[in-house]
């Protein structure tokens, strides 16, 4: 049986496990097609290739692109994009830059609250992982300035509190704009992380398709079945095309699998024929 999966990371963002180790757990689910979507970054796509093709496996280039709107962080994902493009890799290049200056900060802050804590203490908790605020809160657990991760973000590292340091992501219309721009198909990743302030989901993919949105992923890990058949109808009513994959990040998503998320994931091949012809690629 063949198989599809448009949602992988690998060390080059947060996954743990480099491309040519992602093809390789693909081949033996009897993936045939999928896509690199790590976030912000398109250099894991070359070795992925090379390891895929004599293997008979095609992957599809693609990135994963942060936005923010509002109190919600939404994700955009970018499939068939001309990933060597200078322009757009100099946008994620900014963005990664933006992330990076925002941890340090972050401590600058803390120190100044009178909490002792380095960055270098937060570096070495986090070994290869990329820094986030996760790691951050785990050395102010570990000092017993916090008891738990959650106080450490409702005391100090979320939104509104005295740490808290805004990350500087562009607009999901931007996101949309770029991934246009370098040639690729904008996609809206795991629609049930959108949180809606106003209006409801519908709406808010309905602006996003008037921006350039040209799909939406339906099939995802951690869909249930019923959440799958509802944004189904939402690609039909808004003229969307449909995707999907596992969002595999290796042992830092240890319980979902490439090809198959829980288990239960199931991505229908005949869906690459529609984006390929959406994304003039046939
Ligand atoms: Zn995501
Ligand atoms: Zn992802």
């Amino acid at each position: 049986m063949s198989r599809l999966d448009l949602h992988l990371h690998t060390t080059h963002s947060d996954g743990s496990l480099s491309p040519a180790d992602v093809i390789g757990l693909a081949y033996k689910a009897g993936v045939t097609a999928l896509a690199i979507t790590d976030h912000d970054i398109t250099t894991g796509i070359q070795d992925a290739m090379a390891t895929a093709e004599p293997l008979g496996i095609e992957v599809i280039p693609g990135v994963e692109i942060s936005s923010q709107q509002g109190e919600s962080e939404i994700h955009i994902l970018g499939y068939f994009i001309d990933w060597q493009e200078v322009e757009f890799n100099a946008r994620l290049a900014a963005l990664r830059a933006s992330r990076h200056r925002r941890n340090p900060l972050i401590i600058e802050q803390l120190q100044a609250l009178g909490i002792d804590i380095t960055y270098a203490e937060v570096r070495t908790l986090a070994g290869t992982d990329s820094v986030g605020r996760p790691h951050i809160a785990r050395v102010l657990m570990e000092k017993g300035v916090v008891t738990s991760a959650k106080e450490a973000f409702d005391r100090y590292l979320a939104q509104g509190k005295p740490a808290y340091i805004p990350r500087e992501l562009p607009s999901p219309v931007e996101a949309i704009q770029w991934i246009r721009a370098a040639k690729g198909l904008a996609v809206l990743a795991h629609p049930t992380w959108v949180k809606t302030t106003e209006g409801t989901l519908t709406d808010v993919v309905r602006l996003l398709k008037a921006a350039g949105l040209d799909g939406v992923e339906v099939h995802y890990s951690t869909h249930t079945a019923r959440q799958t058949r509802e944004y189904l109808s939402l690609a039909k009513q808004v003229n969307l095309l449909v995707t999907g994959g596992s969002d595999f990040h290796g042992l830092t998503k240890p319980d979902i699998e490439v090809g198959i998320g829980k288990g239960t994931l199931h991505v229908p091949d005949s869906l690459l024929l529609t984006l390929k012809q959406a994304a003039g690629r046939l």
